[in-house]
């Protein structure tokens, strides 16, 4: 009988453990994704990420034809569609990489039981995370809540493991079971059409992903410590939206930086500089971030929509100003390096990570609005919009969250731009305009703002 494979946020054939535990079995394997919108809690995706969805998609079922079999699609609460899925096919096992978020949880520990009940062999597989959250605990058992020490824990442990090969071909007699018309879901915007500027930026698909670390691992990881922070220049791996839909795996992530260290540098003639092994772990650091925001959304499966600190509830966020709000989105603020920050965001569904904290801190130390409009507004517009990184990232500014930087420490973002784009390249780049009559005034005053910001602090000191 065969075996169903249910692909979720791992739209990929290497390294995908479900999928090469399918194919030992030798029966034939049924894959298929679910686009849920019924199951209770799951998060709508937003528009940049369903842009993606919809070409990662493609290019997942042109990897399992090529493999031997196809990709059928399915629309509707991911329990009820896998069952019925079981019983028009026959399969008598059913794999899946695990999920981290609270709602996803319920739905496949509801299903595994249920599944399980019907004599079904269940079984689900560690593919997305470097490092399972039960596993990384301090001394006393809890979870970690600062970066450093978790991220000296995550090191001592067990080392990553190898990624798993493509499965060499899949048994061909596949079930007929109907798929939806992946043009049915509308997932691609039309009237208007915004997504010029992704089409210009991004491939999704696995393809892709591996382009962009090779292209990372050759021309960049060496100075990436040093120019990581500079907007201008292309000097991060960009990887983050392939990451976040599991085109590639961690594992292949962190197996092909760690082995790069025997090549030595670019002239391929000396051992590894000592810059290199700096650029080299800063690297790996920022795989454990993301590592980090996950565990923390692990255990507080409400990171979204609460305060990680619940002191930050007594914050005297004042009545929402819809229009400023509306020019930060739209990057009509009159701080420069926070509309090409915003503008390269609507543009291309991405933002360099040095001018996400910049546009952070802005909307809620100096427009004083709540964290969450920022969040939302930025899970509708990434392309990398990640239901852990992005709320976990936008606590981190606001000073609400795990390991956060200090509410007090107030970006000023006219300081930011001297120190990381002193030339003005990215912010001419994105605002061309800035230097001619037409280019507003700021729209708020950063000095005061800043003292209203630090007064409202006031008030979350004292509720502790
Ligand atoms: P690189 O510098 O090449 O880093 C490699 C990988 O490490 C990234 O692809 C990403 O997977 C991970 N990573 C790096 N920094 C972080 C971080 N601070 N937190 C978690 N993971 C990290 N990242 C997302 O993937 N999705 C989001 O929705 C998201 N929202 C953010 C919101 C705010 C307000 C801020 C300040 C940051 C946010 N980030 C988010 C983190 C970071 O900005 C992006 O991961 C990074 O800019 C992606 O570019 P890159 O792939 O070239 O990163």
């Amino acid at each position: 009988a065969p075996t169903i494979v249910w692909f979720r946020d791992d739209l990929r054939v290497g390294d995908h453990p479900a999928l090469a535990a399918a194919a030992e079995r030798g029966a034939p394997v049924v894959c298929v994704f679910v686009l849920d919108e019924e199951s209770p809690g799951i998060r709508p995706l937003g528009g940049a990420a369903r842009w993606w969805l919809h070409g990662s998609l493609e290019a997942l079922r042109a990897d399992l034809e090529a493999l031997g079999t196809t990709l059928v699609l399915r629309r509707g609460a991911a329990g009820r569609v896998i069952r019925s899925l079981v019983s028009e096919t026959g399969a008598d096992a059913v794999f899946w990489n695990r999920r981290y978020g609270g709602p996803e949880r319920e739905v496949d520990t509801e299903l595994k039981s249920a599944l399980g009940d019907d004599g079904l062999e269940v079984k689900s597989f560690a593919g997305n995370l470097l490092f399972e959250p039960w596993t990384i605990r301090t001394g006393q058992g809890t979870p970690y809540s600062v970066f450093t020490p978790f991220w000296r824990a995550c090191l001592a442990a067990p080392e990553a493991r190898h990624p798993l090969a493509v499965p060499d071909g899949l048994d061909a007699h596949v079930p007929d079971a109907a798929s939806d018309d992946l043009d049915s879901w509308h997932l691609l915007p039309t009237r208007p059409d915004w997504a010029a500027g992704l089409r210009e930026t991004w491939t999704p698909g696995s393809e892709g992903a591996h382009d962009r670390l090779e292209t990372f691992l050759d021309e960049r990881l060496g100075d990436y410590d040093g120019h990581r922070d500079r907007p201008a220049i292309d000097a991060t791996s960009r990887l983050s939206p392939h990451l976040r839909w599991g085109e590639i795996s961690p594992f292949e992530v962190w197996n092909a930086v760690r082995e790069r260290r025997s090549t030595g540098g670019a002239d391929g003639r000396r051992g590894e500089a000592t810059g290199e092994a700096t650029s080299r772990a800063r690297f790996l650091a920022e795989l454990g971030w993301r590592e980090f925001a996950w565990h923390v959304l692990f255990h507080a499966p409400d990171l979204a929509t609460s305060n990680w600190r619940a002191e930050f509830d007594a914050f005297p966020w004042p009545r929402l100003h819809p229009t400023a709000l509306r020019a930060w989105e739209e990057g009509r603020t009159g701080v420069p390096i926070v509309d090409a920050g915003m503008r390269e965001l609507w543009r291309t569904g991405s933002m360099h990570n040095r001018v996400r904290m910049v546009t952070a801190s802005f909307l809620t130390k100096n427009l004083l609005i709540d964290w969450r409009r920022g969040e939302q507004w930025f899970w509708d517009t990434l392309v990398d919009a990640d239901a852990a990184a992005n709320p976990f990232n936008w606590q981190w500014v606001a000073g609400s969250g795990a390991d956060a930087a200090p509410y007090f420490r107030v970006f000023n973002p006219l300081l930011q731009a001297k120190k990381f784009d002193p030339d003005g390249a990215y912010v001419h780049r994105w605002v061309p305009e800035v230097d001619t009559e037409e280019y507003p005034e700021p729209i708020v005053d950063l000095g005061e703002s800043r003292e209203a910001a630090l007064a409202g602090y006031q008030t979350v000191k004292s509720a502790i």
